[in-house]
C-alpha cells in the first residue's frame, strides 16, 4: 500500500480499526515480528541413518521441539555446508540434498519440503555487519540440517534457511560472527547449530556401533571438559580448542562439526539456563551431546 493511499486509508477509520490495520502494515513489512526471545540449540546429528531411525536421540530432539514455542523461521549452520565466505540460503524453495554415500535408498528418497525465507535471508544478511553475507541460490537443506529438523517439526511448515561455515576463519572469528544474530532470537527464529562435540570418523569402533554409550578414553574425556566449560560458562576453553591437549586433538580432528556449537554458546545471554540432552556417545569416537539455552 502507498503511504498517501494509507494515510487516506486510516483518516477515515475509526480509532479500533486504525490499530488493526498498523499492525496488519507491521505484518507486511517485517513478517519477522517481535516475539519472546527464542532458545538456541545445538544438536549432535550423527548418522544421516537418524533421519529415517526410531530411537532415543530422535526422541530427544523431537522433546526438545515441543519444548520450544513454534518458531517463525530457522536459522541453520550445518557441519556439512563450508565455504570460503559466509552465505545464506535464499532461495523460496530449498532442495533436500543427501550429501552422503553407502546408505539405503529409503534414506536418499528422503524429501524434507519445508520452504525457505528470502525474508529471513535478507534480515540475516542485513543483521551482520562483521562480513558480507551473500545471498545463495544453488544450495538447499544438507543432511545436517534436514535429518534432525524433520524431527523437531515432521509437517515441514517452519520456513528453514541454512547460514554456511567460512573455512578460512579462525573458531573466535565463528563465535564473534553468531553474535550478531543475537537480534534475530527475539524475531521468532530458532537458531540451530547441527554438528557434533566429539566427531572422528576415522577412529569410529565398528563392532561397537550397538553398544550404547560407548566412549574411547579420550573421546569421554573430552566430552566431560566440553560438557563443564558448558555448564559453567566457561566458552574461551572452548574456543581455543586447539590448546586443550590430546584428547581434544582427537575430538575434533577437522573443526566443521564442532563450529556449530560456538555459534550457538556464542547467543548465549546472561542468566540464561543451559541445559544437555542426548548426552550419549556412539561407536568410540562420536558424541551426541546436544545443547538447549534459553
Ligand atoms: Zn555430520
Amino acid at each position: 500500500m502507498k503511504r498517501k493511499t494509507f494515510l487516506q486509508t486510516i483518516s477515515i477509520l475509526p480509532l479500533t480499526g486504525i490499530a488493526m490495520k498498523l499492525s496488519d502494515l507491521s505484518k507486511i513489512t517485517d513478517p519477522f515480528n517481535k516475539t519472546e526471545k527464542m532458545p538456541v540449540l545445538f544438536l549432535g546429528h550423527g548418522s544421516p541413518m537418524n533421519a529415517i531411525t526410531e530411537n532415543e536421540f530422535t526422541r530427544g530432539w523431537r522433546d526438545a521441539g515441543k519444548s520450544i514455542q513454534k518458531p517463525n523461521a530457522i536459522l541453520c549452520i550445518s557441519a556439512h555446508w563450508e565455504t570460503r565466505g559466509t552465505f545464506v540460503t535464499a532461495m523460496e524453495k530449498p532442495k533436500t540434498i543427501h550429501d552422503f554415500g553407502g546408505f539405503p535408498q529409503e534414506l536418499f528418497d528422503v524429501e524434507y519440503p519445508a520452504p525457505g525465507s528470502p525474508t529471513l535471508a535478507k534480515e540475516t544478511k542485513d543483521t551482520i555487519t562483521k562480513t558480507l553475507v551473500g545471498l545463495d541460490d544453488t544450495w538447499g537443506l544438507d543432511h545436517g540440517a534436514w535429518s534432525v529438523i524433520k524431527h523437531l517439526y515432521p509437517n515441514a511448515d517452519v520456513p528453514v534457511i541454512q547460514m554456511s561455515i567460512d573455512y578460512g576463519q579462525t573458531p573466535q572469528y565463528h563465535y564473534e560472527l553468531s553474535k550478531q544474530l543475537a537480534s534475530l532470537r527475539r524475531k521468532g527464529v530458532l537458531i540451530i547449530g547441527s554438528g557434533n562435540m566429539v566427531h572422528n570418523l576415522g577412529l569410529v569402533a565398528w563392532d561397537k556401533m550397538n553398544t550404547s554409550d560407548y566412549a574411547y578414553d579420550w573421546a569421554a574425556e573430552a566430552s566431560t571438559k566440553m560438557k563443564t566449560f558448558i555448564t559453567e560458562g566457561d566458552y574461551q576453553p572452548l574456543i581455543n580448542y586447539k590448546s586443550q591437549g590430546k584428547p581434544f586433538q582427537l575430538a575434533i580432528p577437522t573443526p566443521e562439526h564442532y563450529l556449530p556449537l560456538l555459534y550457538a554458546l556464542a547467543l548465549k545471554e546472561e542468566n540464561e539456563s543451559v541445559s544437555l540432552f542426548n548426552d550419549k556417545a556412539v561407536a568410540g569416537s562420536l558424541t551426541m551431546t546436544s545443547v538447549k539455552i534459553g
